[in-house]
């Protein structure tokens, strides 16, 4: 039995020293077949188990990860959350997304720390504004909250940002979307293992794929390092080794692996209340509750699966950021980490079904995943209880490899995760 969260609760746990909680989530020996197996316990996997058990009644899950809960982008990205995308089937997903977001909190009675606090898209040339332009009228058109800004309201807004007409490349505007913001991620790996144990979904940590057990082109279930796990479903949700799982299965994934690298300083007080990106000098930031400035750029060019990255994408990055804010150029850094992101052709996720049978991939979110974390498991949970994609992710199928409609949001996507 999970304890529920509240203020009372957390009352009458100080009065026992707090011995009496509970684990969040069971940690189960795997049973010998499930309805759904899902692979990786990262943030869209475990979301997916979620909702298989309360949207969709399907509670026999297990969620099997390699490593432990939480280990993989889930918890090593820059938690920025927005859903201003061009093309309307990725704007609508990723609003789908946003609204869960806004709930998510109370839903599933763990703290996400989701801050509205706005994000800023900088633009520095006047090919930027009128792409903005072009991104922020078809986001009203799409019921996205969008507005466009000048320079003026933004030195006012943001007054650490370099709005002056000596910086390199000077700020000529940006698009704003209020309800975009940032949150805790590891509150999510968290709360969604939590909500999902309580509706008893099996997490079986330390248990990596090693191969799918398919027969007469159906799957039946996945040989893992704990042994063969029986399932007549089984989706894969293994982020940055995704193709390394779809060869297991014999398909082949235009998916490729690349580390993604973000760092963060000392705490300082508050002197950014919001998140600002930029395209053209390539990087990002916003400020975490503690105090920590989250800093982030694009991807390292190379492919491969060390989540560390090299020491030029940090030092351009912290170019970039003293070039927007030189004030920051004084700021000293703590720590820095890397992630391997899946990058599709497109800058679009793959959500399908595949030429196996009862084989799902949710997969190729690259940089831009996290904000999705709650949407992408909703419809993905769809899509593997109905067999049949939900309306929202229809056109994110691996077909559109073959057919070409390609949703590109290069644009949108690019650093600006
Ligand atoms: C530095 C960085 C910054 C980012 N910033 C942002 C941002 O600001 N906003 C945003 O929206 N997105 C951002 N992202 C992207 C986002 O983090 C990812 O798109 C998203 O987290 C991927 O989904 P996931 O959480 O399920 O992945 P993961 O947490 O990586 O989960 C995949 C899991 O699969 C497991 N797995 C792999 N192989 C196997 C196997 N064989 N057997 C069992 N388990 C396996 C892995 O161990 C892992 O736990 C960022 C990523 C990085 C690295």
């Amino acid at each position: 039995m999970t304890n529920r969260y509240s203020f009372w609760s957390l009352f009458k746990q100080g009065l026992k020293h707090h011995e009496g909680w509970t684990p969040a989530w069971r940690s189960p020996k795997p049973k010998a077949s499930y309805d759904v197996i899902i692979v990786g316990a990262g943030g869209h996997g475990l979301a997916t188990a979620y909702y298989l058990a309360k949207e969709h009644g399907i509670r026999n899950v297990a969620v099997v990860e390699r490593n432990h809960l939480g280990g993989g982008n889930i918890c090593r990205n820059t938690t920025i959350v927005r859903s201003n995308y061009l093309w309307d089937e990725s704007a609508l997903l990723y609003e789908h997304g946003l609204k869960l977001w806004e709930g998510l909190t109370e839903e599933i009675n763990f703290n996400v720390m989701f801050s509205q606090r706005g994000v800023y898209n900088i633009g520095h040339t006047l090919q930027d504004m009128r792409d903005i332009e072009r991104r922020a009228n078809a986001n009203l058109l799409q019921g996205v909250d969008v507005e466009v800004v000048d320079r003026k309201t933004l030195a006012e807004r943001i007054p650490t940002l370099d709005c002056s007409s000596r910086a390199r490349y000077p700020v000529m505007g940006a698009s704003f979307q209020p309800r975009g913001g940032v949150a805790r991620h590891d509150a999510i790996a968290w709360g969604f293992a939590r909500a999902a144990s309580a509706l008893g979904v099996d997490i079986i940590q330390n248990c990596e794929v090693q191969g799918f057990d398919i027969e007469g082109g159906r799957v039946r279930g996945v040989q893992t390092t704990k042994g063969l796990i029986r399932a007549d479903k089984v989706g894969v949700v293994a982020a940055g080794h995704t193709s390394v799982l779809a060869k297991m299965a014999g398909i082949r994934l235009p998916i490729e692996s690349h580390p993604l690298q973000a760092f963060v300083s000392e705490s300082y007080k508050p002197v950014l209340d919001t998140v600002v990106m930029s395209n053209a000098v390539h990087g990002y930031a916003s400020q975490s509750d503690k105090g920590e400035l989250v800093i982030g750029a694009g991807i390292d060019g190379y492919l491969g699966y060390g989540q560390r990255g090299s020491p030029h994408i940090i030092e351009h990055t912290a170019a970039a950021i003293c070039e927007m804010f030189p004030v920051f150029s004084r700021v000293r850094m703590n720590r820095q980490w890397g992630g391997i992101v899946d990058v599709s052709p497109d800058a679009c996720p793959i959500i399908s079904k595949t030429k196996v049978k009862g084989l799902y991939f949710n997969c190729g979110w690259g940089t831009g995943g996290f904000k999705a974390t709650p949407g992408s498991g909703n419809v993905f949970a769809h899509t593997i209880a109905h067999d049949q994609p939900h309306p929202l992710n229809e056109a994110f199928s691996i077909d559109r490899f073959h057919t070409g409609h390609l949703i590109d949001e290069h644009g949108a996507a690019a650093v600006a995760h």
